[in-house]
């Protein structure tokens, strides 16, 4: 399976994404986890992406699509990949089907989760996040088992900088004028799912799920 969630922040796509590519048995593949390792660890990449990142504006197309690249070139991607956060823009989205091309690939389909700007500001300013394996938890829907500490690999939790108020109304300006043409490009592929991403995270995967089952119905899930 090869599935695209696409949302706002604050849709759920990392939350959705992760126990999808449990299930599926499938990498996650999150450019913004992956530019934020890149930050953290100094290399040529994160030093160019941080003041985006740090901005909330979108790191330059070509310098995320040859992390991609890269990406897509590990042998785990062959049987499938759960991919959040890309595309963003309708360049990125030729730009992916060119590298999946490639690889005699396709995507499957693509999730848009269509999310209220009330619940993602909720969400966001509530969205605590582990330092050492970047697992998302929530003050009060998700909250960690210990207060300040991760329940998978007992790392420390934060806030993103990103996920500050004045940043977060940036992503979503910018999410706003991408969104419609990504949206046409997919509905145009027939390829484009809508859930509303307000809903309980059960109920999303179940519904994701059932779109994948749709697909291949002897999906063992
Ligand atoms: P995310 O974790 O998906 O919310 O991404 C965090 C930040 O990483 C975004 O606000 C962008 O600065 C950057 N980023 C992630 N994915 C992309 C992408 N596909 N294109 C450009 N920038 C990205």
């Amino acid at each position: 399976m090869r599935i695209v969630l696409l949302g706002p922040p604050g849709a759920g796509k990392g939350t959705q994404a992760k126990i999808l590519a449990d299930r599926l048995q499938v990498p996650h593949i999150s450019t913004g986890d992956l530019l934020r390792e890149n930050v953290k660890n100094n290399t040529d990449l994160g030093k160019e992406a941080r003041d985006y990142m740090e901005r909330g504006l979108l790191v330059p197309d070509e310098l995320v699509a040859k992390m991609l690249t890269k990406r897509f070139a590990q042998s785990d991607t062959k049987n499938g990949f759960i991919l959040d956060g890309y595309p963003r823009n309708l360049n990125q989205a030729e730009t992916l089907d060119t590298i999946l091309q490639e690889k005699n690939m396709a995507i499957d389909f693509v999730v848009y989760l269509d999310t209220a700007e009330d619940i993602i500001i909720q969400r966001l300013s509530g969205r605590l996040v582990c330092s050492v394996c970047a697992a998302n938890y929530h003050i009060k829907n998700m909250p960690p088992k210990v207060k300040g500490v991760c329940d998978n690999c007992h790392g420390p939790l934060s806030q993103r900088t990103d996920d500050r108020e004045e940043t977060v109304r940036k992503r979503l300006q910018i999410y706003k004028k991408e969104v419609s043409s990504l949206i046409d490009y997919y509905e145009r592929q027939h390829r484009l799912r809508r859930i509303d991403g307000g809903q309980e995270a059960d109920i999303v995967l179940n519904k994701i799920i059932g779109f994948a089952k749709m697909l291949n119905d002897s999906l063992k899930v």
